[in-house]
């Protein structure tokens, strides 16, 4: 339960003064719903209104206080032309300028023979200095209602920036005194002000660099986000660690019968993965582990291993892929290499109906199938285990830390290993996935031959497609990716309609399309047919499966390929090079490019190193877009901005171990003060795991 003295910052943000329900909506559809909200809804940059007097001097387009004397207002003739008030200023002139105004208002604010402190922007019309809509009037005596500071938050339609100061303003009133989560000592070396005072400095910046993400305030708002964040992933590991899991004692024979029957030998990096992975497992607790590897990097069969381990000792294994093709892909080459071995294999999706699905879950129900691979239709209701001891969840980049807990609690007792095809750098991998252990597969089987890419302007379209006749004629595949479905009016972006008709007629019934707004059936049977050879060319959007492997696809070329990001990049041309043909990748661009986008692409043509590039991608473009968090729901950071405090993140994950080290149930004095940092950050599910503990 939430401490009573937060409950004031989680009370709507309609209960402010000045806030009803009309400003509430709108601010929540910016903000969120509560007070806190708004406090955690920062500036990002200030407005400096100076006073100046010398009105003779002051350029256009700058923004001013001054005071001036009302001499004259000159009412337009017409309701076209503005309406018009002749000031003196100390030293100079100075027209106000209304060009949607009432009268009567005008004349009661700014009465003629009188003196007011006036603050807005000016320029100069005719040669005479104007103020239009001035943004504060002030009778004398009333001058501190203008700040010279002003903090500009991002806005939204309907909410202005005057609503925004209000807002946090009435928000900041409430905020209660909170006891200090923080070290004596961390706050006297690095100078932090108190969590109300930084949201203070914020809010009502004294200083231009108050609002600065490398300002003290700020740096104390980022850290201490991160630290939530942290101390609640490390606290859900400490309970996993608890909770008594399977002591796998598999022999190795059928791992054994396994490698021997592979065409080749597992690389060091493979083999010290499985290392690991096995050693977990014999353990007598829960493991939860995750399996980093570049794509290509040969994940599968490593995957495997760690499921016969779990037949070999008795306990089904299942695998669960994100999407029906995958799954089928998984499911075709395990059965594969499974079968000889006498191994059981079911396949389980949501596309089986009737009697061919009650079969299988009777065979799940049963024990007779052992390994078991479907997609998130393995965790529907009606599908009950013989004996479920190991999860493999393979491209985990689909499945948010929610979902993960959600597994572990349908499946208590298993060990899970998640695989994921997204390299992440290391300071990401602990923000999102510091709940569990991680592997790192940093070497790719020798077999593997990077993608030669080029970047070429789309202008050599035909010279392009006079290209691929050839290889189509030697039986090459080709994968073509367009960034979007439909041509819209606004956009002549290529895309995968038009591209797929124009391709069709050089190449007849040689070109499959597929893309997002195909159903899932739909989009299997043309993808199925791709492997089946039936097509040359795929003509496909980025809902290209993650994971599909075509060996005879060797080509890959990505329309308007300064759209995309990095990450997005390098998975799709992880889809070639796959088979024994050296894969080629070509990058066609279009002008104008941005400085960013060069820079993008050249990492495209120099780099095949999935870590790197993702490095590189973070540093381009944001953690939420290189793990398209954006789209998944996951955690979005509301103090922490990547570009400067990814610093922070290691430091707040190594106070966070030891702080759990040393008072694992945060029942000390501090650990109750970093209780209500956890419920400040929305980390109330991981402080019930402490109840639960
Ligand atoms: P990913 O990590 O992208 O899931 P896969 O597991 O699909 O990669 O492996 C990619 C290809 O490499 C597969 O065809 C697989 O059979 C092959 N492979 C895996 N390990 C090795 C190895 N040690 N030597 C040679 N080829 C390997
Ligand atoms: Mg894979």
């Amino acid at each position: 339960m939430r401490p009573s003295v937060l409950f004031g910052l989680f009370s709507n943000i309609q209960t402010l003064k000045g806030i009803g329900p009309r400003w509430g909506k709108l601010l929540s559809t910016l903000c969120g719903n509560t007070i806190l909200s708004v406090l955690f809804h920062l500036p990002y940059s200030v407005l400096y209104r100076p006073i100046k007097t010398d009105l003779s001097k002051v350029p256009s387009g700058s923004l001013i206080t001054t005071k001036v004397k009302v001499l004259e207002h000159k009412k337009p003739f017409s309701k076209k032309t503005p309406y018009r008030i002749i000031c003196e200023g100390e030293d100079g002139l100075l027209d106000i300028v209304f060009f949607n105004y009432k009268k009567d208002y005008l004349i009661k604010q700014l009465p003629e023979g009188e003196e007011r402190w006036i603050s807005g922007s000016v320029d100069k019309f005719n040669n005479r200095l104007q103020m239009s809509h001035p943004d504060y009037v002030c009778p004398l005596g009333e001058e501190w209602k203008i700040p010279a500071l002003e903090p500009v938050y991002p806005l939204t339609q309907g909410v202005t920036n005057k609503l925004m100061q209000h807002a946090t303003r009435e928000a900041l009133k409430t905020l209660p005194p909170l006891p200090e989560w923080h070290e004596e000592k961390k706050m006297g070396t690095s100078g932090w002000p108190s969590f109300a005072d930084a949201l203070k400095t914020i809010h009502q910046p004294t200083h231009e660099t108050d609002v600065s993400p490398v300002s003290k305030a700020r740096q104390r708002l980022a850290y201490d986000e991160q630290l939530a964040n942290q101390l609640a992933l490390v606290l859900m590991r400490h309970q996993m660690k608890k909770e008594t899991g399977i002591a796998f004692k598999g022999d190795g024979h059928l791992r054994q019968q396994l490698l021997s029957a592979l065409p080749f030998t597992l690389t060091n990096a493979q083999q010290r993965v499985i290392n690991e992975i096995i050693g977990d497992m014999q353990s007598p607790f829960r493991m939860l582990r995750l399996l980093q590897g570049d794509v290509g990097s040969g994940k599968t069969i490593v995957g495997l291993l760690a499921m016969l381990n779990a037949v070999e000792s008795g306990y089904q294994a299942a695998l669960m892929a994100p999407t029906d093709i995958l799954v089928r892909q998984h499911f075709a080459k395990i059965e594969q290499l499974c079968g000889p071995l006498g191994i059981k294999v079911a396949l389980l999706t949501g596309r089986d109906k009737g009697k061919n699905r009650q079969e299988t879950l009777e065979k799940i129900a049963s024990g007779e199938a052992q390994i078991i691979i479907g997609t998130h239709a393995l965790f529907s209701e009606d599908v009950v285990f013989a004996k479920l001891g190991f999860v493999l969840i393979d491209e985990q980049h689909r499945f948010g830390v929610g979902q993960r807990l959600a597994l572990t609690k349908k499946a208590p007792k298993t060990d899970t290993l998640v695989m994921t095809a997204t390299p992440i750098p290391r300071t990401l991998a602990l923000t999102y996935y510091g709940d569990m252990d991680i592997s790192i597969l940093g070497e790719k089987p020798p077999t593997r031959k990077p993608a030669v890419t080029r970047v070429l302007n789309v202008k050599k379209i035909p010279e392009t497609v006079e290209a691929l006749k050839t290889y189509i004629n030697e039986g090459r595949q080709v994968y073509w990716i367009c960034p979007l479905i439909e041509e819209t009016e606004k956009s002549d972006l290529a895309n995968a309609t038009t591209r797929f008709k124009f391709l069709d007629e050089l190449f007849p019934h040689k070109v499959g399309l597929i893309h997002g707004k195909m159903k899932g059936p739909e989009k299997d049977a043309v993808m199925q047919d791709f492997i089946d050879k039936k097509y040359s060319i795929l003509v496909s959007t980025t809902v290209i499966e993650v994971g599909v492997d075509v060996k005879n696809a060797s080509i890959m070329i990505i329309e308007q390929a300064e759209r995309f990001g990095l990450s997005g990049l390098h998975q799709l041309r992880g889809r070639i090079g796959r088979g024994d043909e050296s894969a080629t990748c070509l990058l066609l661009y279009d002008y104008p490019l941005s400085d960013t986008a060069k820079q993008r692409l050249n990492i495209m043509r120099t780099s095949d190193d999935g870590f790197y590039i993702a490095e590189q991608d973070l540093k381009l473009r944001g953690a939420g877009e290189v793990l398209g968090t954006r789209q998944s729901g996951w955690e979005n950071f509301r103090l922490t901005d990547m570009t400067f405090h990814e610093d922070l993140i290691a430091s707040a994950r190594q106070e966070a171990v030891e702080i759990i080290k040393t008072d694992p149930t945060l029942s000390s004095e501090r650990g109750k003060a970093l209780r209500i940092l956890l419920y400040l950050f929305d980390k109330d599910a991981s402080i019930q795991t402490i109840h639960a503990g």
